[in-house]
């Protein structure tokens, strides 16, 4: 379950402008008067929004269509170009970005740069990770680039375990993060 320190909680906050505020009610809005007259509107625009860096993964995951290779749609990687026009349109509107869905987002090497620009335009950033690609020069660069969460998905402390799910997976390589972190 997804849980909000106060920090991060006061983080999340400082992302707010007048504008995203409005933008916010406007959604709500929508919702409210398209359930209560049963006539389908729509006054704002997206205040979050997710993006896969990439739909590869290192893994083999059987509950993920990316660990079983069987998406029906092309393997790839999120060009710099496509995200940057993406979000200088929406920015001034986004209030949070989801960096995840099917995909290890570090495969993508533009990933932490794409991260920063959302940053730099006060966007809340989100990621999740099977932490082998953590190393202390990664980690490094995940704080300079401004992400603002990184949930790392382990599941089990022995190698036994933990690859039960996560098949191909190294238990080590998590230690080695949490060792960094
Ligand atoms: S680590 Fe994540 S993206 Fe990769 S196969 Fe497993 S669930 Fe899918």
């Amino acid at each position: 379950m997804r849980r909000f320190s106060f920090q991060d909680k006061l983080n999340l906050l400082s992302k707010l402008t007048l504008r995203r505020v409005w933008n916010g009610l406007c959604v709500l809005a929508s919702y409210y008067s398209s359930k209560y007259t049963g006539k389908p509107v729509q006054w704002g625009l997206p205040v979050s929004i997710s993006i896969e860096p990439t739909t590869s993964c290192n893994l083999r995951c059987p509950e993920c269509p990316s660990g079983l290779r069987s998406f029906t749609r092309d393997t790839g990687m999120l060009q710099t170009d496509f995200f940057r026009k993406t979000i200088d349109q929406l920015h001034r509107n986004l209030f949070y970005l989801v960096f995840y869905f099917q995909g290890e987002p570090y495969l993508n090497p533009a990933f932490l740069e794409m991260v920063r620009n959302a940053s730099q335009k006060k966007i809340y950033t989100a990621t999740s990770t099977n932490a082998h690609y953590l190393t202390e020069d990664n980690a490094r660069r995940i704080i300079e680039s401004g992400l603002d969460r990184l949930i790392i998905s382990i599941d089990g402390t022995t190698q036994e375990v933990y690859e039960q799910y996560r098949v191909g997976a190294n238990c080590k390589k998590y230690s080695t993060a949490r060792r960094v972190s």
